[in-house]
């Protein structure tokens, strides 16, 4: 199977995928590239996660929102989506700080209200 982003690289079935919830670390199932390294979890597995990390109170509402970036005149523009900004109580004017976490993750803060 090839790989869907990178287009490159073979998708190897491995065991050791790591997802970190709440500060636990589960161990799924799934594929990963051999090219570009991106990850795909079962299915099966990504349900069993979301079922224990809910049990455990530590299920944060959507895991993972997948967003389209925009450029605007000074940057790159990602907007927080409606139910996030929601859940958070975000009023829109905090202030966050960024972090670059290795090459294709960055962690927003929201530092103040
Ligand atoms: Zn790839």
């Amino acid at each position: 199977m090839r790989c869907p982003v990178c287009g490159k690289g073979a998708l190897v079935s491995v065991d050791d995928i790591l997802s970190e919830i709440g500060g636990l670390t589960f161990v799924e199932h799934g594929h990963r590239c051999s090219a570009c390294g991106k990850e795909f979890i079962a299915e099966q597995d990504s349900d069993r996660t979301a079922r224990v990390a809910r049990r455990l109170g530590i299920w944060g509402e959507p895991l993972k929102l997948h967003r389209k970036l925009s450029a605007s005149g000074r940057g790159v523009v990602l907007r927080i989506p409606e139910d996030l900004r929601k859940s958070m109580g975000l009023k829109g004017s905090e202030s966050v700080s960024l972090v670059k976490v290795g090459k294709s993750r960055v962690l927003v803060e929201i530092e103040s209200n």
